[in-house]
């Protein structure tokens, strides 16, 4: 079966940086066929208008934990809020038909704003896979291992023994892929910080955790260790072309080219990290050292939002505030690192990340017609500054259309709302406890 996608400015994320004005895509199951500009002059047996829409590549986003939805809005400016009530909560509320539903409903979240690629970690990892599955996301996905008693594991470190089960489950399949992830540099012990890497090595799978994250994170390093959390990991032998750090706002020069020189990854979550006062990513640095960045969104209760256009504004913003320039990250840059920068981040970029032959036909249709998509002289800073989810109208991953008119096409909002409100009772009464913080 060949999709035509016709009459759309293509934006093709590739390393020319080619832009078809009246462009068109065509493609099928096994990939994309063809992309250019005018005519199409191969058959198709689906035909779809772009009605001038933009068309581009499907949205990257290298960093969250799905299942927390029932989380969102709790105690949103409580200070210290992850171990006062987060963890305890987690702890005592989370159960795996909470995490199925809520991975779902985050799933259906992410294609309705032309996210088709996700990274994921959380606790009953397996559950948040099935959904991923079946809702048709593209999905990197990571048992937590760390060292406390979880809600899936009475024993610390319980995640890693997940892991490798989810690992051997999930490795091969088209587009659930499984990672390793220990929760953060300072949560779990450096021997566990090493097994969870030989594990990643083990199964060549990619290997990520929060780092230089907190205030607290970073003099605990400084005591205990007189290190930055990344020399100390550096020193563990766990940074490497596999690694993706998350966050890395307290980075030293030193911390950074150390980043670059073991070709360790980045996730960015300027939304997650800036509402929690902790600081801004030295990105433009990173960059210029050579560090591949992606941007992530965090835990629907870290950002609120799962889309990446709220991160695009806000990633550019903080970036030129932060180094007093205007010109810094313009916005192709912004749109390329939600692209092609979380593909090459997830190891993944000669499949994703860009509209080429040969790749997936993971495809993001915006429309133009609303109010604020007028008028348009540059589309990167159309989908930057200008677009917000609403405007994403259909979208598809490997091929299959799984929105179409700003709705789902295999399932609908409301029925997974539905799901997920049927296992939040439970997990509300058991927050009611903290009513306090949040
Ligand atoms: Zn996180």
């Amino acid at each position: 079966m060949r999709t035509l996608i016709e009459n759309a400015m293509v934006l093709t994320m590739d390393g020319k940086g080619q832009v078809f004005p009246q462009g068109y895509v065509l493609f099928g199951e096994e990939g994309i066929l063809e992309a250019g500009d005018g005519i199409c002059r191969q058959d198709a047996d689906i035909r779809i208008d772009g009605k001038g829409g933009i068309l581009m590549p499907g949205m990257v986003n290298v960093h969250s934990h799905i299942p927390m939805i029932p989380f969102r809005t709790m105690g949103d400016d409580c200070p210290d809020r992850l171990r006062r009530f987060l963890f305890p909560l987690e702890l005592e509320a989370m159960t795996p038909g909470l995490v199925y539903a809520a991975a779902r409903y985050a799933a259906c979240e992410l294609l309705l704003s032309g996210v088709t690629s996700v990274l994921d970690m959380y606790y009953f990892e397996d559950q948040a896979a099935r959904a991923c599955e079946e809702i048709g996301i593209r999905a990197w996905l990571g048992e937590t291992v760390i060292g406390q008693e979880t809600c899936d594991s009475k024993v610390p470190y319980g995640g890693l023994k997940i892991c490798e089960e989810l690992i051997q489950k999930w490795q091969g399949h088209s587009r659930i892929h499984p990672l390793v992830a220990p929760h953060a540099a300072n949560t779990s012990s450096p021997e566990m910080l090493q097994a969870a890497y030989r594990l990643s090595e083990k199964y060549q799978v990619p290997y990520t955790l929060h780092a230089s994250e907190m205030d607290y994170e970073m003099e605990y390093f400084k005591e205990k260790y007189g290190q930055t959390p990344i020399a100390f990991l550096h020193g563990l032998g766990v940074l490497g072309e596999r690694t993706i750090a998350v966050h890395c706002i307290h980075m030293s020069d030193s911390d950074i080219r150390l980043l670059a020189e073991t070709n360790t990854k980045v996730a960015h979550c300027a939304g997650s990290n800036t509402k929690a006062g902790k600081g801004v990513c030295p990105v433009l640095d990173m960059r210029k050292a050579g560090v591949e960045v992606g941007l992530g969104t965090d835990g629907p209760s870290s950002g609120n939002t799962l889309d990446l256009f709220t991160q695009f504004k806000m990633a550019a913003s903080f970036q030129k505030t932060k180094y007093h320039d205007r010109s810094a990250f313009p916005a192709k840059e912004i749109v390329e690192l939600g692209t092609m920068g979380g593909a090459r981040v997830l190891g993944a970029q000669d499949e994703i990340g860009s509209i080429e032959a040969a790749k997936q036909a993971d495809l993001v249709l915006l429309e133009t017609k609303s109010a604020n998509m007028f008028p348009l002289y540059n589309p990167y800073s159309a989908i930057v500054y200008s677009a917000n989810a609403s405007n994403v109208d259909s979208v598809w991953v490997g091929g299959r259309q799984l929105v179409r008119g700003r709705r789902l096409v295999e399932t609908s909002l409301q029925k997974e709302r539905s799901r997920l409100q049927a296992e939040m009772p439970e997990f509300e009464r058991r927050a009611k406890k903290y009513h306090d913080m949040i």
